[in-house]
């Protein structure tokens, strides 16, 4: 206890040492020493192997490894030094104060990084715009009488294909942009802290694998994570796994029906029975249940999981995906009938606002991650650097 206290100390003078960190970096990097020296965790997901391969903690080593880092839960109901013991190590935590840090940092355009901070206010202004938006839009094609329950229109005779298009192709491009410089540059950052610059086709495999099965939500042992207490649970993971998957199967749905549309003549409404229309009604279950999921598992939490300043932004996000899946599920079932032209302007409405807070909310932890987790797999192929000083 003596040699871990002294250990301890060290830990805050050396934190204290590095002037460049900030606080919740220094935070981490302290709480990391400790973990250093007791590893009981070392099998639970690749933060730990990560960390054993390193002495002290830079800046870029903590951001690295706070994404790495999937608030899982399972290292804080497994610690022996988390309140009320006097070191108070949470690593789910502070790692989750870094991970907003890593957001605001490489934020691009740098000043839109502000709205993780605010990023429950900046959902309902996008939301509230985007809605205002369509319903005027709505009633300029039309006339105000459309949205008074007695007219019955057709999907398309309000807005077209192509104009559809030209509204939401820009922000999608934006997105993507924002979101892509955003992943180079932390990149850039931790590619010199986790060794040689390229990946190979194994470290890519394992680290999409890992991505895509969310491997590091089964608690190192496969039985999963904690969520309200020390009892494991898979919820989370599937919970996630539903989400993701859904969101994708809606993506694919809309690249397949713009394929139709552009390439093969065939336009819109689809039946049932078509690609597009499959795709689409699956995704839109499969997101609105994984949301549910996750709204209800979040709302719930132990309270010493993660940051509660980042709650409105976990929240808000899953808002919009049940919003966007509800009314999208909901135009399909009454798109014939008069709750047409609302329920059309609430889809619309809350899709646009998504796809304006993608790259400032928390779609952009899934990059982040996926970044950090392929540099991990790059760099547990490579010697050790304190086997090497050793040597
Ligand atoms: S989280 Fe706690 S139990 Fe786990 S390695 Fe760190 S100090 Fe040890
Ligand atoms: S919370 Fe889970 S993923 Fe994060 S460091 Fe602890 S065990 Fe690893």
């Amino acid at each position: 206890m003596q040699a871990l206290n002294e250990l301890v100390q060290q830990a805050k003078d050396t934190a204290l040492g590095q002037a460049t960190l900030s606080a919740n970096e220094a935070e981490v990097a302290r709480q990391l020493q400790i973990c250093n020296a007791c590893r009981y965790c070392e099998s639970f997901c690749a933060v730990f192997p990560a960390m054993t391969r390193r002495l002290s903690f830079e800046k870029n080593d903590i951001h690295y490894m706070a994404n790495l880092c999937h608030s899982c839960g399972a290292c804080l109901h497994a610690c022996q030094y988390a309140d009320p013991h006097d070191f108070q190590v949470n690593i789910p935590q502070s790692m989750a104060k870094v991970r907003l840090e890593t957001y605001q940092t490489f934020a691009w355009p740098k000043s839109m990084g502000k709205w993780y901070q605010h990023n429950g206010l900046w959902i309902a202004i996008c939301l509230t715009v985007s809605l205002a938006f369509f319903i005027t839009l709505i009633m300029m094609k039309q006339n105000s009488s459309v949205f008074d329950g007695t007219t019955v229109l057709g999907f398309y005779d309000i807005l077209n294909h192509n104009a559809l298009v030209s509204l939401f192709a820009p922000i999608f491009i934006f997105d993507v942009i924002a979101l892509g410089m955003g992943l180079f540059s932390f990149l850039s950052k931790i590619t010199p802290v986790t060794g040689q610059v390229s990946a190979s086709s194994e470290a890519s495999l394992e680290a999409t694998q890992n991505m895509l099965t969310l491997k590091y939500l089964d608690g190192g042992h496969g039985e999963g994570c904690n969520n309200e207490d020390d009892a494991f649970t898979l919820s989370k993971r599937r919970a996630h796994h539903l989400t993701f998957y859904g969101f994708m199967l809606c993506f694919a749905s809309t690249t397949v029906a713009t394929f139709y549309h552009y390439a093969l003549g065939l336009h819109a409404p689809y039946d049932l029975s078509t690609l597009p229309k499959m795709l689409g009604v699956l995704g839109g279950v499969s997101l609105l249940l994984g949301a549910l999921w996750l709204a209800q598992l979040n709302l719930s939490r132990h309270k010493d999981h993660g940051d509660a300043q980042q709650k409105p932004m976990d929240l808000g996000f899953i808002a919009l995906l049940i919003l966007a899946s509800l009314s999208g599920l909901l135009l399909w079932l009454l798109g014939k009938t008069v709750a047409m032209p609302l329920l059309f302007a609430l889809h619309l409405g809350s899709i646009m606002a998504l796809f304006l807070t993608l790259p400032y909310g928390k779609f952009a932890h899934g990059f982040y991650r996926g970044a950090a987790l392929l540099r991990f797999a790059v760099e547990k192929r490579q010697p050790s650097q304190l086997i090497l000083k050793e040597d």
